[in-house]
């Protein structure tokens, strides 16, 4: 498929400073193995926050100028390969963040998640806030045409959450998850679908505790008071808040279990002897999705209709809007926010 036009809009990390900017770019040709997607619909991250704020994690891992956005669905209109592929023009697919390299060890044992080598999507090269966008092959997924196309750009976080929760193994179990943004918010429904006894949540902003059940969680609260809520068989750690970490500690029953999932901003201690030892409590941690597990447990959620990320859109915005959208992400008063070139 030819495209007639050269240049494409674009969300762009031009310098090593706090902002973007929106300019014309050329729009890229795929490399071998790679495709070319216009994209339909992207989504805002909380990295996308730190990218945008230049946070020193920000400094350390993008090499202005850049495209950023990670999180997208695309019809693709080219495919630079030699290699048999499922991929056709015309899919709708999107993009697994984690690009693996497929010569590590962790490649070898098939935790391509978690590759020596990894890079990231629209953090260690060109992403997806902008019209076009390139994709390696082998991380490109095809989406399942049942599933709401909008619904299928926040499937990036949405599989975090389903990582996080299988590996609790929560059915009949009593469930709490530490911090409602967009991925805590997509556990409490996994949790649901995946047959949890109760789910509760525990967040600062009603914004999100309303939002919370709106989507179907039993409970939530900003305090959680220990005679009013008692204990539970799961905590899910999304907040990545030293207080949050430390009142999951606190709230999981004696050998219960953790997940950590949230990245903390500074140094965490915890007294070991007490929740590790004594209490015997076992901490897992999460870093993206199965490569490709995840995703088809994910879209078996979505095409089920257990879970309908539609609900956690509160916001949409045409990519020439990037400034108004991260001010909405940035107050906190959202879930999912969602934009189209
Ligand atoms: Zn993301
Ligand atoms: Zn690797």
């Amino acid at each position: 498929m030819s495209i007639k036009q050269t240049k494409m809009r674009a969300v762009l990390k031009e310098k090593a400073a706090p902002g973007v900017s929106f300019k014309q770019v050329p729009i890229p040709k795929p490399q071998k193995d790679e495709v070319l997607v216009k994209v339909v619909h992207s989504s805002i991250c909380g990295t996308d926050i730190s990218i945008y704020d230049w946070t020193p994690w920000a400094a350390g891992h993008i090499k202005p100028p850049q495209i950023i956005g990670h999180e997208m669905v695309g019809k693709v209109v080219e495919i630079n390969t030699k290699s048999k592929t499922n991929i056709k023009i015309g899919d709708l697919v999107s993009s697994e963040t984690h690009i693996f390299c497929l010569n590590c060890y962790q490649c070898e044992i098939k935790n391509y998640h978690i590759c020596e080598n990894m890079k990231l999507f629209g953090i260690g090269r060109n992403g997806a806030f902008a019209e076009y966008a390139t994709i390696p092959l082998r991380t490109t997924w095809k989406n399942d045409p049942k599933i709401p196309v909008e619904a299928m750009s926040v499937q990036e976080p949405l599989g975090n959450a389903v990582n996080v929760v299988t590996k609790a193994n929560v059915k009949g179990k009593k469930v709490l998850i530490m911090g409602l943004g967009p991925t805590g918010l997509c556990a409490g429904m996994v949790a649901k679908a995946y047959g949890a006894k109760e789910v509760v949540g525990v967040n600062r902003r009603e914004f999100r505790r309303k939002l919370a059940m709106k989507i179907g969680f039993d409970r939530v609260t900003d305090k959680l008071d220990k005679k009013e809520y008692g204990t539970f068989d799961v905590v899910l750690e999304m907040s990545g808040n030293r207080l949050g970490i430390q009142i999951g500690l606190d709230a999981a029953r004696i050998a219960g279990k953790i997940i950590a999932f949230g990245i903390p901003k500074e140094n965490i201690n915890i007294d070991w002897g007490k929740y590790m030892i004594n209490k015997e409590l076992s901490i897992e941690s999460v870093f993206g999705r199965m490569i490709w597990e995840t995703w088809k447990d994910t879209t078996k959620l979505l095409v089920s209709g257990k879970v309908d990320l539609r609900k956690i859109i509160t916001h949409r915005f045409k990519l020439s809007e990037f400034e108004k959208a991260m001010k909405v992400m940035k107050s906190g008063e959202c879930g999912k926010v969602v934009l189209t070139p």
